[in-house]
C-alpha cells in the first residue's frame, strides 16, 4: 500500500567517485521509496573538507542523473548545516551530557576502540583544539533491521562515549547524519551494511534529540572472493554513463530482483520503473560475493 509518508534518502560522502556498492545502495534506497509512494531525497555528506576528492561532488549527482534517478527536492549539503550542529553540540556540553576529551590518539591505544572514560570528569575547557563526546548509558540498544535481522549491541561496553565533534573542529559523521535524518524528517534509512554497527549509536542519538526512530534496512555489503569487503577506500573509475542500463540490472540482481532478459535494451529509467513495480525488500540477500554481484 503506498505510504506518502515514507521519506528515504542517498547520502553520498564525496571522497571518491561513486562505485558499484554505492550504485546498489542508491538503487534499493530509491527503489524502496518509490514503490512505497515515498520522497526520495539526496543529501551530500561533504563533512570532512580534507578527505573530498575534488569533482566528487558534480560527478555524483550526474552519475545519479544519467543513471535514471529523480530526487526529490534540492540537495542539502552538510556543509551548509554547521549552525545547527553547533547548537546542539553546545547545548549537550551546557547540559554535561557532552564533555571536552583532549586524549592524545597514542593515550588511547590499546583500549580497543573502546573509549574508556578518561576524561568524563575531568571538566576540561571545551573550548580550543579538544575532541568533544558523548556519554553513552550503560545499556543495550537493539534492533530489527528487514534484511539483516536482529542487531544489538552494548554502548557502554563495545563503543564507550564517542566523538560528536573531532578536535579539528569538524562535526562527526554521527551527529551529522541523525541531526539531518531527523530534520528532513527521515522515516528509513536503506544504506550499505557497513554501517550497520553505526545503528545503535544513532538511535541513541535520536532519542537525546527527541526523534522518531526511523527504520533501517542495510543491504548486503560485496565481498570479494577471498571475503574482503569491496570497501569505501577502494578507489574505482566513476560508473560509465554508457553502462547505466546493464550496471542497474546487475545491481537489482545484486538485491535478489534478477530482471527479465526483454529488459536488456531498456533505457535507465525503464529499468528503474521496472524495478519499482517488482520490488520487494524480502528478496534481499544478507550478504554477497563479487560473483553475485555480477550476475
Ligand atoms: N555518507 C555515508 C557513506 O557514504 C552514508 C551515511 C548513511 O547513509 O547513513 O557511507
Ligand atoms: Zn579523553
Amino acid at each position: 500500500m503506498p505510504d506518502s509518508r515514507y521519506i528515504g534518502r542517498f547520502a553520498p560522502t564525496p571522497s571518491g567517485y561513486l562505485h558499484f556498492g554505492s550504485l546498489v545502495a542508491a538503487v534499493a534506497s530509491y527503489l524502496d521509496a518509490r514503490a512505497a509512494g515515498g520522497r526520495w531525497l539526496v543529501r551530500m555528506e561533504d563533512l570532512d573538507p580534507p578527505r573530498e576528492m575534488p569533482g566528487a561532488q558534480a560527478a555524483i549527482l550526474q552519475t545519479l542523473e544519467r543513471y535514471g534517478f529523480e530526487w526529490d527536492g534540492p540537495v542539502v549539503r552538510q556543509s551548509e548545516r554547521g549552525d545547527a550542529y553547533a547548537a546542539v553540540v553546545q547545548q549537550w556540553l551546557r547540559s554535561g551530557l557532552a564533555y571536552a576529551c583532549t586524549c592524545s590518539r597514542k593515550q588511547l591505544e590499546g583500549s580497543g576502540g573502546i573509549y574508556p572514560g578518561t576524561c568524563r570528569d575531568a571538566g576540561h575547557d571545551w573550548h580550543g583544539d579538544v575532541a568533544i563526546r558523548i556519554r553513552v548509558p550503560e545499556l543495550e540498544y537493539a534492533f530489527v533491521d528487514r534484511v539483516q535481522g536482529e542487531f544489538r549491541q552494548h554502548l557502554g561496553r563495545e563503543v564507550g562515549d564517542f566523538v560528536i565533534r573531532r578536535r579539528d573542529g569538524l562535526y562527526a559523521y554521527q551527529l551529522a547524519v541523525v541531526l539531518d535524518d531527523a530534520w528532513q524528517g527521515m522515516t528509513d534509512i536503506v544504506r550499505g551494511a557497513d554501517l550497520l554497527d553505526n545503528t545503535p549509536r544513532q538511535l541513541y542519538l535520536q532519542e537525546l534529540l527527541g526523534a522518531a526512530h526511523t527504520r533501517y534496512l542495510h543491504v548486503p555489503l560485496i565481498v570479494q572472493p577471498d571475503g574482503h569487503k569491496l570497501g569505501k577506500s577502494y578507489r574505482s573509475p566513476p560508473l560509465a554513463a554508457e553502462q547505466a542500463a546493464p550496471l542497474l540490472l546487475r545491481a537489482l540482481g545484486a538485491l535478489g530482483h534478477a530482471a527479465p532478459a526483454e529488459l536488456a535494451g531498456a533505457t535507465p529509467a525503464e529499468v528503474l520503473a521496472w524495478g519499482v513495480a517488482h520490488w520487494d525488500a524480502t528478496r534481499i540477500p544478507r550478504v554477497l560475493t563479487l560473483e553475485d554481484a555480477r550476475l
